[in-house]
């Protein structure tokens, strides 16, 4: 929300904006190619509903079909569902609009209640569930940070159990580690299953080009700390990976994107260094790494005062 225009995970405006631009350039075209028509503006094609995908006998993943940026808005990003024999722990809770899905969802997987629903972070594509959630009996988790940016932001369903740096939830004799760290905001969560060689990471990682990698400035995210976080991923003991938004990711997919977010950075700051202008840098982005467009777009500004 707020200054930075790259809110535009936790606001439903903005893909929708981001979407119809791109509708009316190709209409545009298709009216050039045909002679003169009326052109108008399309209709919010309504995304499809999400899936569920298996990850693990007791681990899957709620998620977008397409991996579009205009499926955010309507259906919030992933969500993990952690199956125990005493309930569920949830990690993040898409939006309020797709609580009855959710749910729905869960319940075809056990007849356990949510007992925990943790957050990676504020943004409402993963954290606009948690009131809905709370109100039927589930413990919202999340860090200091993500709590204080929910308050911040007057966002219901604000954690009722927080924490700084590292923790623990063991339910059903399952344990699912917490780890705090700053980069896409200054309260994120990187989840680790350790039974099932799983981590979550929240908007530290997502994919694919569709859905750019982006930090939120205004929520205390940074380029250099991402950077951080995802070597500190990097450590960990995991063969999948669940980002924030887009498919499940080998740990080689996950290293790849580090990689990746790794060279987008160090050729901003050289660019930057070289006094390239904001346009001249995010053109030599485009061409080299498919990064600059969407909600990339609005992490430039930010970008050229931090990576000097
Ligand atoms: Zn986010």
């Amino acid at each position: 929300m707020m200054s930075n225009v790259l809110s535009v995970f936790a606001d439903p405006k903005g893909p929708r904006r981001w979407g119809w631009v791109g509708a009316v350039v190709m209409l545009a075209a298709v009216a050039a190619a045909q002679g003169p028509a009326p052109v108008q503006p399309p209709a919010q094609a309504p995304a499809p509903p999400p899936t569920l995908v298996k990850v693990r006998d007791d681990v899957f993943v709620i998620q977008n079909v397409n991996h579009l940026v205009s499926e955010i808005g309507q259906n919030g990003g992933n969500a993990t569902v952690v199956v125990t024999n005493d309930g569920v722990i949830l990690v993040d809770t898409k939006n309020e609009r797709m609580h009855d899905d959710l749910v729905a969802k869960v319940k075809s997987l056990t007849v356990r209640p949510i007992t925990y629903g943790v957050l990676t972070h504020n943004h409402a594509d993963h954290s606009g569930g948690a009131a809905r959630l709370q109100a039927d009996g589930t413990t919202i988790v999340g860090s200091v940070g993500t709590r204080e940016n929910m308050l911040r932001a007057n966002q219901p369903g604000a954690p009722q159990i927080t924490y700084t740096g590292y923790s623990q939830i063991v339910l059903g004799g399952k344990e699912v580690q917490l780890r705090e760290v700053r980069g896409h905001t200054r309260g994120d969560t990187i989840v680790l299953i350790p039974s099932a060689r799983v981590v979550i990471a929240g908007d530290l990682v997502a994919t694919p080009d569709t859905i750019p990698a982006i930090v939120n400035y205004g929520d205390g995210g940074s380029w250099t700390d991402l950077g951080r976080a995802l070597d500190e991923v990097a450590k960990l003991d995991f063969d999948t990976l669940v980002g924030g938004h887009g498919p499940v990711l080998s740990r080689a997919d996950f290293l790849k994107y580090r990689d990746r977010i790794a060279a987008i950075r160090e050729r901003f700051r050289a660019l930057n260094r070289e006094r390239k202008t904001q346009d001249e840098i995010t053109q030599t982005l485009l061409k080299e790494f498919n990064w600059g467009t969407g909600p990339a777009a609005g992490n430039i500004a930010g970008m050229l005062q931090e990576l000097r």
